[in-house]
């Protein structure tokens, strides 16, 4: 039985094969099949196309800049509102913990980074909890929302630059030795682009971490509202790319990317029905066409007003540099 569930997976996706607006961003194939069609927030209208040559499925017509900006800020500002601080120290001091974590892994295989560069690095506390392990560390990090890169800066006092991962910026060439894109790769317009760039950025032998989304699974819940009900979704986070294992392994490699330890997907929310069931329950919402003028006009100014107290936040007692050994053994307890 749970051989032949196995086998039958993945579903494959059906859908109307059609010639694309826009050549896939990964491989740039121009057939694919409609698999969805979605609304972003009321910014765009646009169909999700899995490529027939390399998997991914993605947006077509892509997300401008532009676009991709306005929905971001939305977004981050409907975020902040709709959690609450306490929810939001409690990430912040998860995501510490993650970093010392995966810090952690690099001491045991014997790295020891001295430059990072974060392409999207939320709250920046990830990026703290690695400086726990490596004090002597630098940091910059990379986004296009200017509030978040201030909340970076004045939190943590690392270096920003205001870009999207996709526009390359000369002065950042050969400058790293570890690259971080946690949950981005899955958001950015041009993956292609990212790739080639993170490439110069990183010194020789340089490392690149990335954790993304089971894009079969997440584009699954766009899928069935589509192939059920034919009607549009509402995307609200710009989940642009949907990856398929392969075809991101096989794009990683084309770039002369070495495979230093990869893991794919636990099977958990597989077992619950995402990317294999079809029922009500699993559908994305239905578009609403919701207003990002709103937010980004009206409700800025009240996000502008939220500050952390870090010591506080980290205020625990294997939180202190002459405890990293609890502090490593309740990270690695909490997040391996
Ligand atoms: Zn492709």
């Amino acid at each position: 039985m749970f051989e032949f569930f196995l086998k039958s997976l993945p579903v494959q996706l059906e859908g109307d094969v059609v010639t694309r607006q826009e050549p896939c961003r990964c491989c740039g194939a121009k057939g694919g099949i409609k698999i969805s069609r979605i609304d972003y927030w009321d910014i765009k209208e646009t169909d999700i196309v899995k490529c027939a040559s390399c998997g991914t499925a993605q947006l077509d017509p892509m997300l401008t800049d532009d676009e991709t900006s306005k929905g971001c800020l939305a977004y981050y500002i409907e975020e902040t509102l709709r959690t609450s601080h306490k929810a939001q120290e409690k990430n912040n001091l998860r995501s510490y913990r993650r970093g010392i974590h995966f810090a952690f892994t690099l001491k045991r295989k014997n790295y020891t980074p001295k430059d990072i560069l974060e392409l999207g690095p939320g709250s920046g506390y990830f990026l703290e909890g690695i400086r726990f392990v490596f004090p002597d560390v630098k940091i910059s990090v990379l986004d296009i929302n200017q509030e978040l890169l201030e909340f970076n800066k004045s939190q943590h006092g690392f270096e920003t630059h205001l870009a999207t991962p996709e526009h390359f910026i000369p002065a950042l060439e050969n400058k790293f030795d570890l690259i971080i894109a946690r949950d981005i790769i899955e958001h950015v317009t041009g993956v292609d682009a990212v790739f080639k760039n993170v490439n110069k950025y990183l010194r020789v032998g340089g490392l690149f971490h990335f954790i993304t989304p089971n894009g079969h699974e997440d584009v699954w819940r766009f899928y069935i509202r589509y192939k059920e009900k034919k009607e549009n979704s509402e995307l609200l986070i710009n989940h642009v790319n949907y990856f398929d294992g392969k075809g991101l392994v096989d794009h990683l490699t084309r770039e002369n990317f070495k495979e230093i330890s990869y893991y794919t997907y636990k099977l958990k929310t597989t077992f619950r029905g995402r990317g294999r069931k079809v029922n009500e329950k699993l559908m994305a919402p239905l578009s609403q066409k919701r207003s990002a003028d709103y937010y980004v006009n009206e409700k800025i100014s009240e996000i502008r007003s939220v500050t952390f107290d870090k010591k506080e936040t980290l205020n625990k007692w294997y939180l202190k540099p002459n405890r990293k050994f609890f502090a490593r053994l309740i990270s690695w307890y909490k997040h391996s």
